[in-house]
């Protein structure tokens, strides 16, 4: 889908973690909406979206200056107390325009002469790869999280066609992984995926966090089954997967290959 960008002055970019990121003091979004435009995005019925009355993936705000904002609002945080930093909550920062933008690059160089207490980076774009050098200056204080929802091409180009291939994404995990940058895959949402899934993971990362609709959109399942998100399942005759207790067949693929220690579920995956 293409997208419509608008450049925005913020007023703000640091939010106070509420909710499903409670473990978190904040959360940075360096773009309101997303290209992406997953059809599962919670995003999608949220206020930010509901309001700009587009589609959401057809629209995406750059947040022009961003990172001088952000660094004083950083320092101002850091004086209060712990700052633990969700990047991000409602958009991916490795979307493609930040390829020319740069902005979440920005907020990562404020991140790393102010380093917070921690920083999540939760992407699906092979991108992220590109500030590895500003990544592993923050050392442990940092964790990547690459969302792989499924191994099979033909299911992620059902449910999120505007997104990254899986091949791209798991050899970013192995990248990032080489150069010694904190990683997890992230499946999540989880979608319909093959007995391969776990040993391709495995020889990427040794941290993994499975997640749902139920568990993880913040509302019971609520939100997403206001998406009709079973529709999608149902084009597929996959319906089995579309189901609370579905993630344990994922879960119980994981552990033939990964300890239990290793692998988290929904909330306990993302937090600091
Ligand atoms: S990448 Fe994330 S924020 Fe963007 S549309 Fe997909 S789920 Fe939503």
């Amino acid at each position: 889908m293409k997208a419509e960008y608008l450049y925005k002055q913020p007023k703000t970019l640091l939010n106070k973690g509420t909710g499903f990121l409670s473990g978190y003091s904040h959360s940075l979004n360096p773009y309101t909406g997303c290209s992406f435009g997953c059809s599962y995005c919670y995003v999608r019925q949220m206020p930010v979206s509901t309001f700009r009355g587009l589609e959401w993936g057809s629209w995406v705000d750059i947040k022009q200056g961003a990172a001088e904002i952000f660094r004083k609002e950083l320092r101002k945080a850091k004086v209060k107390g712990p700052v633990t930093i969700f990047m991000s909550s409602s958009t991916d920062p490795y979307q493609p325009i930040e390829y020319k933008e740069r902005i979440t690059r920005s907020l990562l160089e404020v991140i790393v002469e102010e380093p917070p207490d921690f920083l999540f980076v939760q992407t699906r774009s092979p991108l992220v790869a590109r500030d590895i050098d500003l990544l592993l200056r923050l050392g442990d204080q940092v964790r990547v999280s690459m969302t792989v929802e499924t191994d099979l091409e033909r299911i992620r180009k059902h449910f999120s066609p505007s997104a990254p291939p899986i091949g791209a994404r798991l050899k970013t995990l192995q990248a990032l992984a080489d150069a010694g940058v904190p990683t997890q895959a992230t499946i999540a949402p989880m979608l319909p995926s093959s007995e391969a899934l776990p040993a391709l993971l495995r020889k990427c990362v040794d941290r993994v966090c499975v997640d749902d609709y139920f568990m993880g959109d913040g509302s019971g399942g609520k939100r997403t089954r206001s998406l009709g998100i079973s529709t999608l399942y149902k084009q597929l005759g996959l319906e089995e997967w579309y189901d609370p207790s579905a993630y344990r067949i994922v879960y119980e693929r994981l552990k033939t290959v990964f300890e239990e220690d290793q692998i988290y579920v929904s909330q306990q995956g993302f937090e600091p």
